[in-house]
């Protein structure tokens, strides 16, 4: 039996999952949803002891069943192994303190992305194939820092495809700016946009949705896809994660098997935990779900309140990847809280694009319940930084310090004690001028390149190739666009 997925705006628009994943986002707006959600073939018994791969398999498997055991094989060996990762575990759990940080930064551009967009290329790539597709692929992407790079060493040179990058200029780190900025491949466009990550992705859903746009293209042998955790492609490898860490908890010893968890995540764009909640749909045992923000805190309101107001001011944070007012999966929470109706959660969206806000009913709070949001401030990252750091040792990047943040609220809150995996999404190394200048003030003339040996030297952890790179390497991209200047931006890189 095959399982489809229907957009959360219109029942009808129903496809296979390859479609899905080659589509990126329905043409009515909507994002792709699986109509029911599997269960893991085999008891998590079974699962022990498994490597990473092989788990990825099982769990993908269950989603993508349109994909042939061979294909999807084929897949996740392109995509995790020892060129790509630099531990053989992928996503080591790490004890530090009284939480469990799930390493998600081992790929190729350090950040929790690598996950997902290491297997996303393939994953298209066979899509097209499946589906007979002679068009070239276009990808295009609006990053708060981290998706853009990641995307773009996943589809680098891969053949019949281009992948088109947008991200806020002055809105990420110096690190990850350089390290989209010297990305190769002729395939790879860079644009910084004179805005922020909202307007960029509310830009690229439009373009996505410009039907004299993608009729011309269409005539010109292209079609548009995205990178962006809107596509169901992206999601779904990220369940996998959550699965592994679990056994991981059971192997050393710290939970027995059908023991709850609780999973913290530091969230911008709302993917990370809703795969997550997508695990716990396959019945991975999974208590409380902590939503963790930084100022943009406009999830913690809603989780708190029903009421998702966009209506506020935004702000440039240390922990870029997460200053986003629109967090665009939600949508799917939303869609699943209404019992799958799809004009509620339409009517819901137009509202939110019309008057920049809506409210959810009680009964639709009720089936989240298990949600908790939180957030943390400029100074409280830091001071979970320096804390963290002075207890163990152990250092963590501003995100993954939104979230031990929160952390601690949540347990002096409610006194749970349930064993929490905490999402470590970037490496420190990632953001050194934010993380040293936790410990101490920073000369502003000191270069972030400069930060990066000091940060090396107090950790004790080896600078990753990815750091490495960017000291050596070329810039090949300089372009600067306004939203308006986006649409003709695309159109001249593809000679129209
Ligand atoms: C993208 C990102 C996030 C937010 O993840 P979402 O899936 O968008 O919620 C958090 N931390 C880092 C380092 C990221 O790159």
């Amino acid at each position: 039996m095959t399982l489809y997925y229907q957009s959360t705006r219109n029942p009808e628009n129903r496809v296979t999952a390859s479609q899905a994943i080659l589509k990126g986002i329905a043409e009515d707006g909507g994002l792709y949803v699986p109509e029911a959600h599997p269960k893991l073939p085999v008891p998590l018994a079974d699962l022990v002891g498994k490597s990473y791969q092989e788990v990825a398999f099982t769990v993908m498997k269950a989603y993508f069943d349109d994909f042939s055991q061979e294909e999807l094989q084929a897949c996740i060996d392109g995509a995790y192994n020892s060129d790509k990762f630099d531990t053989p575990e992928l996503t080591p759990v790490k004890k530090v303190g009284d939480a469990y940080y799930l390493e998600l930064f081992h790929g190729q551009t350090i950040a929790f992305k690598d996950m997902a967009l290491s297997i996303l290329p393939y994953l298209m790539t066979t899509s097209a194939k499946k589906q007979g597709s002679d068009k070239e692929i276009v990808i295009l992407t609006a990053t708060s820092g981290d998706t853009g790079k990641a995307a773009m060493a996943g589809f680098a040179d891969v053949p019949g495809t281009k992948i088109v990058v947008f991200y806020p200029k002055g809105g990420v780190s110096h690190i990850q700016e350089l390290q989209m900025l010297t990305q190769k491949g002729d395939n790879t466009y860079v644009v910084g946009i004179t805005s922020n990550f909202d307007d960029a992705q509310s830009q690229v859903k439009a373009l996505f949705g410009d039907q004299a746009l993608n009729e011309q293209i269409d005539a010109a042998g292209y079609q548009f896809s995205s990178a962006n955790s809107i596509n169901i492609g992206r999601l779904i490898p990220q369940v996998a994660y959550y699965v592994f860490a679990y056994l991981q908890l059971v192997s050393q010893g710290i939970i027995a098997l059908g023991d709850a968890i609780n999973v913290d995540v530091p969230t911008g764009n709302f993917g990370n935990i809703l795969a997550a909640y997508y695990a716990r749909q396959m019945g991975l045992p999974i208590k409380t779900f902590i939503c963790a923000s930084n100022k943009n805190n406009v999830l913690t309101d809603f989780f708190k309140t029903g009421v998702y107001d966009r209506q506020r001011p935004f702000y440039v944070t240390n922990s870029p990847s997460m200053d986003i007012l629109i967090s665009s999966n939600l949508e799917r929470l939303i869609y699943h809280a209404t019992g799958n109706d799809a004009a509620q959660t339409a009517a819901y969206m137009k509202q939110l694009v019309d008057q920049g806000h809506y409210q959810v009913t009680p009964q639709m709070q009720a089936t989240y319940a298990d949600f908790y949001g939180g957030y943390a401030d400029e100074a409280q990252i830091e001071d979970s930084i320096k804390a963290v750091y002075e207890a163990t040792g152990y250092v963590l990047d501003p995100h993954t310090a939104v979230a031990t943040s929160v952390y601690c609220d949540y347990r002096q809150e409610t006194g749970d004690t349930t064993p929490t995996l905490i999402a470590s999404t970037a490496s420190p190394y990632k953001f050194p001028r934010s993380v040293m200048q936790s410990f101490q003030d920073l000369d502003p003339e000191v270069d972030d390149l400069t930060l990066v040996d000091q940060l090396e030297a107090i950790s004790g952890v080896p600078q990753p190739a990815a750091v490495l790179e960017v000291k050596e390497a070329q810039i090949r991209h300089n372009e600067v666009v306004d939203v308006a200047g986006m649409k003709a931006s695309i159109l001249a890189k593809l000679g129209l």
